[in-house]
């Protein structure tokens, strides 16, 4: 079984009938990159920043942090490496920077913690700058909730560039840039933001959470934790088509896209990228090899009708069954 899928590390995901995705990894440390290599990754989709404001209690340095993405930019070079950048608060707790919130999901995480600690975020986006030219950076935003959030961190990084440029420091003046879509209000404005930056990256564990209502981390409810949601279903399938209609591609970089099996059904839906666990990508990759475009769009057609996650549940379930 495991050479079977060892078979698959070097080639692409095509379907049956041609159409391709792109598989990426997730990584939190630099540790990671071996093994996100070694699956046969395209790329890293996420690489979540603010594991590195997690070590210890003193912020890591601009120095500290363009090693920490030079390193990763240059293992992964010529493939892309998208940086998110830091997503504390809510359940990341970064000690010492004065987060202590009732309601912290809801709270000053993300890029709301960032744009009111500009200090904090200014040396993170010139470490990313600098680290740029040691391969394809692409930095990616978490938690945009609209169009003023974006505009003001967009706003920031031309800033930054142009000290950047004053200082002479180079760097990449191609990095492509993108948001998170994790909030119900941004999917809902995705046409906006979609005028606005390169790609999206759907963000389904928080954007589960902030549309069913249901905390990601409480077991007491985790019954209603539902990737399966009709609503869930509906808002990825909206982002994915105005993201579409304004040129840009879409990815997934929630836990979802690891999960055998959501993936024929993101792909059905037009997700042009799944980015994951290094150690689910082959599988997902043979699933994917396996089934047309076409079949998949069908399946997606019909889930997208149905009107219970339960019924779509036992559907994707069966239909899984009898294909594998
Ligand atoms: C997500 O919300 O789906 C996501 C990828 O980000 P995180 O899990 O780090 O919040
Ligand atoms: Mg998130």
């Amino acid at each position: 079984h495991e050479a079977e899928l060892k078979k698959m590390i070097d080639l692409p995901t095509e379907m049956t009938d041609g159409h391709t995705m792109l598989l990426k990894a997730n990584i939190q440390t630099s540790i990671e990159v071996d093994a996100a290599k070694k699956s046969g990754a395209s790329g890293v989709g996420l690489f979540r920043s603010e594991f590195l404001f997690m070590e210890s209690v003193e912020l890591p340095s601009e120095q500290r942090q363009f090693e920490a993405y030079k390193q990763v930019l240059e293992a992964v070079s010529p493939k892309p490496v998208t940086i998110r950048t830091i997503d504390i608060g809510g359940d990341k707790i970064v000690k010492g920077l004065g987060i202590d919130e009732k309601n912290p999901v809801l709270g000053w995480r993300a890029v709301r913690f960032c744009l009111s600690r500009k200090d904090i975020f200014i040396v993170q986006l010139r470490a990313l700058l600098r680290a740029s030219v040691y391969g394809k950076l692409q930095i990616m935003f978490p938690m945009i909730s609209g169009i003023e959030e974006l505009n003001a961190v967009l706003h920031l990084l031309a800033h930054v560039k142009e000290d950047c440029r004053n200082e002479q420091i180079p760097f990449d003046p191609d990095i492509k840039i993108g948001t998170m879509i994790e909030v119900p209000s941004a999917a809902l404005c995705a046409d906006i933001l979609a005028k606005k930056v390169d790609f999206f990256s759907i963000g389904t564990n928080d954007l589960i959470q902030y549309t069913i209502a249901v905390d990601r981390g409480n077991e007491k409810i985790a019954y209603l934790y539902q990737p399966f949601h009709p609503g869930v279903l509906r808002l990825i399938q909206m982002i994915v088509e105005k993201a579409h209609q304004n040129n840009i591609p879409v990815s997934l970089c929630g836990e979802m896209a690891s999960d055998p099996l959501c993936s024929v059904l993101l792909a059905g839906i037009g997700l042009d990228e799944l980015s994951m666990g290094s150690q689910s990508l082959l599988q997902v990759r043979k699933i994917l090899r396996s089934v047309s475009f076409e079949e998949a769009r069908a399946l997606a057609q019909q889930a997208l009708e149905m009107d219970s996650y339960l019924t779509i549940n036992t559907f994707i379930r069966e239909w899984m069954h009898d294909r594998f």
